[in-house]
Formats: structure tokens, C-alpha cells, sequence
């Protein structure tokens, strides 16, 4: 049987059986439904996009396959050199994963490896934010500061939470750098923590407080990336020293992360000494086919002009939500194309998801927050019904 993710299996209920997928609408055996959620934020184009099925058609008939080790191949090249255009500043050095999780972790190692190069080796803890989400692997739960998630891995030793206060990140650093190798941070939007957004003022102070004491900034945009907060990547607002890509990278297609260095964290690696060289290597990091989708989706995102799509969205979403009210709701947050309501009690979302299944629509409330994470190719009609299917449920209650 299957042991489904983030549930209790005793009291879980029934899963939805999905027959078919196509642009923003999900099929079941009688249902159509719209999906809010793009599979965890990872599906922007929607389902089954034509060309990119084709691409990845011909690169499965080419081979589907060959280690990093010590070979290479041309969808890898291309993907590295497309990301080293369209990120920002000198975020010029690829180091490919299977997931978001181990990309943060190679983002992790590579912080504390590049101190412990310069003969820091004490520099090895890390500053995050309250309410981060990094992942599910042990260091990345670490790092994250949700007890939803990791109720029963409390391990955090060398790890300090922060609110998105300058100075409390000053006073911090002030005391422990010496023992800090980076900061680490979900820019502007905090995902699974609750879609908390916070403003990009604090980013930059922490640009120049991380500089100030010798910290490594960290941008982990598996979430992020490619648009989700109306920026390409928050990366091209502040440039980080490391930052990680996943879940829109292949658009729902081949689970891969990739997680970019700056020259100079290259540069503490590029050394005479072997015991410089950075030792990690998923079996399936740079796969042919992954970085074939990825190609491909930039090359879609760029020519029907996503960006311009996503600003459509968010004002959208400003306009629909401009004078919505319910004495249950605590906050209606938007950002790019993320619309999240928060409400006070989480017992005011039991039922939404049934509620919003009638309504054909897909959504996945978690603890006090009913979202939207819009496909980027959703229409005016669409949209509309989403949200008025949303407001509708605080009305009738
Ligand atoms: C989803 C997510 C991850 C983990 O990615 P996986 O591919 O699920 O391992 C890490 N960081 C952030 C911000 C995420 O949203």
C-alpha cells in the first residue's frame, strides 16, 4: 500500500483519484477541477504541455541517463549556461540534486566546507528565519522552524532563529559570527510556513550585515523561482552568495534541484589541495532528461512573456480581494501569483476542501491558510471563479 506524505494514514481521508491533467484543470473519473495548487507550486505551465512532452520525448529516445561523474553531456551544458544568463550577478556555478531538500543541503555544506577551507572550521552554524521551511532531510529541518513538520526531530544545536529584523540579524552576527557560516533565508515569501511575505528592505540590510561579518547569504527559491512572487527570482532584487532552485526548475515533470554558487564560493573550493573539492553527488544530479524540461520551460516562460502574465495575476488578485471582508479572516496576503487567506481559527477551513470540490475547484488549506499558487497560464474566468468560490465560503457561514 501507499504511505501518503504529511498524514495521518488512520484518520486520512479518501484520496482523489486523478485519471487525467491538462493546463490548469485536473480530471477524476466524473470531475473537472481546477487546480490552486500546481502539485506544491512546481506545475506553472499546468499539465501536459505539448512541447515540452515533445521535448522530452526526443531526449528519451536519445538516452535518458549518464552520471556527472566524471562525464557530461549537452542538456546539462545548455541548462547551466542558460541559468548563469538569467540569474543574476556572478551566480555562475551549477551543482545539480534530485530535490529541493538536497539542494538545500548541498547549499548548507558548501557554506560550512568553504569556511572550514579558510581553516574556520568553527564557523559551521546558521541563521534562519522563525517559521522557515527548507525541507524535509534532517539538516533542512533543522534549519526550518516549523514544529508542524518536525514535531519530532527538535534537533537545533549551532541553529538560531530570527524574525525579518535587521537588527536582530545585527545583534546576532554582532555576537556570533565566528560561529555563523550563513544565513539562510525564503525570500520575501515564506512558503509552507504559512505564506508570510515580508518586505525586501530587510533582505537588503541583511545583504550588508551578512557582508560586514563575514556570513554567507543563502536564497533558498525552490519556491520562489521562476516568478511565483512577481521578480523572475528575488535573487535579481538581492543578490545572495548561494541560491537554490527546484520545484518550477522542472515544472512538475522529473524531481531535480539545482543549487548556484557565486565565484567567490567557487573560488574557496578551486584550490591545489584535493581535500578543497567539494564531495557530493546524487546518482541522478544533471540528468539529461530534467535538464531537458528545464531548458525548455525557460524557454517558454521567456517567449510568452510569463512575467508579464504573473503582474497580470497579482493585480488581479488585488482588485478582486480590495474590499473583502470576513470577521474570520485575520489576513488576505498577495504576492505575485500567491493569494493566501489566513484565517484565525483552522477550524473555520474544515469542509473548505469538500466545499471547494463541488465548486470544481482543487485546493489543499493547510493549518490556518486557504492559498492559491496559480498556474501562470490561468485565464480571467478562471481566476474569477477560484476566488469567488473562496469568498463564497466565508459567506454562507
Ligand atoms: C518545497 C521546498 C523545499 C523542499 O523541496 P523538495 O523538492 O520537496 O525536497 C525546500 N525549500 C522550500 C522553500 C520549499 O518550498
Amino acid at each position: 500500500m501507499i504511505w501518503f506524505p504529511y498524514t495521518q494514514m488512520k484518520t486520512m481521508a479518501e484520496p482523489i483519484e486523478i485519471t487525467g491533467a491538462q493546463g490548469i484543470y485536473l480530471y477524476t473519473k466524473d470531475k473537472k477541477l481546477i487546480d490552486t495548487t500546481t502539485s506544491w507550486w512546481s506545475v506553472i505551465h499546468g499539465y501536459n504541455n505539448a512541447e515540452i512532452n515533445d521535448a522530452l520525448k526526443k531526449q528519451v529516445d536519445e538516452f535518458s541517463h549518464v552520471m556527472l561523474g566524471g562525464l557530461v553531456h549537452e542538456p546539462v551544458k545548455a541548462l547551466s549556461k542558460k541559468l548563469t544568463e538569467i540569474l543574476p550577478g556572478d551566480l555562475n556555478h551549477c551543482f545539480y540534486s534530485d530535490s529541493g531538500s538536497v539542494g538545500v543541503e548541498v547549499a548548507l555544506k558548501m557554506a560550512v566546507q568553504y569556511f572550514f577551507n579558510q581553516e574556520k572550521p568553527h564557523k559551521n552554524g546558521f541563521v534562519a528565519l522563525k517559521h522557515s521551511y527548507h525541507g524535509d532531510t534532517f539538516k533542512t529541518m533543522a534549519v526550518g522552524d516549523d514544529e508542524d513538520y518536525h514535531l519530532a526531530f527538535p534537533e537545533k544545536e549551532g541553529i538560531y532563529h530570527i524574525s525579518p529584523d535587521a537588527d536582530e540579524l545585527e545583534l546576532l552576527l554582532k555576537d556570533r559570527h565566528e560561529e555563523i557560516a550563513a544565513f539562510i533565508v525564503e525570500p520575501l515569501l515564506q512558503g509552507a510556513g504559512g505564506m508570510r511575505m515580508y518586505d525586501v528592505s530587510f533582505l537588503e540590510d541583511a545583504r550588508r550585515i551578512c557582508d560586514d561579518y563575514d556570513v554567507l547569504l543563502i536564497f533558498d527559491e525552490v519556491a520562489t523561482g521562476f516568478g511565483r512572487t512577481g521578480n523572475m527570482f528575488v535573487s535579481d532584487l538581492v543578490c545572495p552568495d548561494i541560491v537554490v532552485l527546484g520545484k518550477a526548475l522542472t515544472v512538475g515533470y522529473i524531481g531535480h534541484a539545482v543549487t548556484v554558487a557565486s565565484n567567490r564560493v567557487f573560488d574557496g573550493f578551486y584550490s591545489d589541495n584535493p581535500e578543497h573539492a567539494f564531495m557530493h553527488g546524487p546518482t541522478f544530479m544533471g540528468n539529461p532528461l530534467a535538464c531537458t524540461v528545464a531548458l525548455k520551460s525557460i524557454e517558454i516562460f521567456e517567449r510568452e512573456d510569463y512575467m508579464s502574465k504573473i503582474k497580470w495575476i497579482e493585480s488581479r488578485l488585488r482588485d478582486i480581494f480590495k474590499d473583502f471582508y470576513s470577521d474570520r479572516v485575520k489576513e488576505v496576503r498577495i504576492l505575485g501569483a500567491c493569494l493566501c487567506i489566513e484565517v484565525y481559527d483552522s477550524a473555520d477551513l474544515r469542509g473548505f476542501k469538500e466545499f471547494a470540490l463541488e465548486h470544481g475547484i482543487h485546493s489543499r488549506p493547510f493549518i490556518k491558510y486557504m492559498y492559491g499558487m496559480f498556474p501562470y497560464i490561468i485565464g480571467e474566468e478562471e481566476l474569477l471563479r477560484v476566488c469567488s468560490v473562496y469568498k463564497k465560503w466565508f459567506d454562507q457561514k
